[in-house]
């Protein structure tokens, strides 16, 4: 990301300042930052659903700052009432890779090595409404994964989880993430998620990309921006 920013129209200060974040490919990056920060809008512009107002964005080189939704292999985790009601397991979980173009043998091999992954292999002909809210939820991530994305995007997917699901959750994203390699940007207000989660920690405050730290440093970070702030 380089000299990206943005700014909603007919608002007057900008909602992310321009800021350059080389992420490597398998890494994994917490945007963390309180509401307002500009984490949303960072994710939607890596997602092509706003366009920056400076700057670009490349995957392994190639300039995708402007390219439409679909063309730019950048997929978002959607929360489980997302899934198709009416279609089976594995007609979810495949249903992006045929619009893809894969071939089915490949369709078939992916979905069901993801759901031998997360112990959810036996449900691939079930519907989500036979599944309990955590196998849902599992399945909505496991949508995203299945697609091996060059880049895939988390916008706080527990916040609306009970807490015993969230640790859950937390767990299989990070498992997942790392067993197929994904390059993944995962925003959050929760500093302790974003230890758990993080290979480093992107840190924003009023739309200014203000420090990326490892995690073992991160609480220092929060300490010294208190330190500014008070
Ligand atoms: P949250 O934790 O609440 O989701 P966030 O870190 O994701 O916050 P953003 O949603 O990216 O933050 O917001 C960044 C800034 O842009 C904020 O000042 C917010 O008020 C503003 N903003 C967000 N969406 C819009 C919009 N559609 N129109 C105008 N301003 C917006
Ligand atoms: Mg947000």
């Amino acid at each position: 990301l380089n000299g990206l920013s943005h700014a909603y129209e007919n608002t007057v200060s900008a909602s992310v300042h321009p800021f350059n974040l080389f992420i490597d490919d398998g890494e994994f990056l917490v945007l963390y930052g309180p509401s307002g920060s500009g984490k949303s809008t960072i994710l939607r512009m890596l997602h092509g659903l706003e366009a920056p107002k400076t700057g670009t964005i490349l995957i392994d080189g190639v300039d995708i700052t402007h390219a439409a939704v679909n063309d730019r292999d950048v997929t978002l985790a959607l929360e489980s009432y997302a899934l198709y009601p009416h279609m089976s397991v594995r007609d979810n979980l495949g249903f992006a890779l045929r619009v893809d173009g894969l071939p089915a043998e490949e369709i078939r091999e992916r979905v069901e090595s993801v759901t031998s992954k997360i112990g959810l292999r036996d449900f691939l002909d079930s519907v989500p409404g036979d599944l309990s809210a955590l196998q849902r939820q599992t399945i909505a991530l496991a949508r995203a994964v299945v697609r091996q994305p060059k880049v895939l995007i988390m916008d706080e997917p527990v916040v609306n989880l009970v807490p015993e699901h969230q640790a859950e959750t937390l767990r299989l994203v990070k498992d997942l993430q790392q067993e197929f390699g994904l390059t993944t940007l995962y925003a959050t207000e929760n500093l302790e998620d974003a230890k758990v989660l993080g290979d480093r920690i992107a840190f924003l405050d009023h739309g200014r990309l203000i420090g990326v730290e490892k995690p073992e440093v991160a609480e220092a970070l929060v300490a010294s921006i208190a330190d500014v702030d008070s």
